[in-house]
């Protein structure tokens, strides 16, 4: 058995494409990592027990609710670092 925070992997599986529909945004591993802490920094965190992590994930899509909030702080987080960047310099 295993704890995780279903919201991490909601995060990971739509950051590509929310940075793709901002234009301009880095996509970058700094940038990119920034962003994911961003979201889930200004997210209530959704732990579950689990053994079999992709059932857990799947009915976590089936939460709309859940799903567009998560939509809405990444969008928020892509637009905050993408006005900062942390990359530069690398
Ligand atoms: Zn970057």
């Amino acid at each position: 058995m295993a704890v995780i925070n279903i919201l991490e992997k909601i995060v990971w599986d739509n950051l590509g494409d929310v940075i793709k529909r901002k234009a301009g945004a880095c996509d970058c591993d700094i940038c990119r990592a920034d962003m994911a802490a961003y979201a889930l920094n200004h997210l209530k965190p959704r732990y579950v027990a689990t053994s079999k992590g992709e059932t857990f994930s799947k009915a976590a899509y089936l939460d709309n609710q859940l799903y567009m909030t998560v939509i809405v702080a990444l969008t928020e987080a892509v637009e905050v670092v993408s006005a900062k960047p942390r990359h530069e310099g690398k």
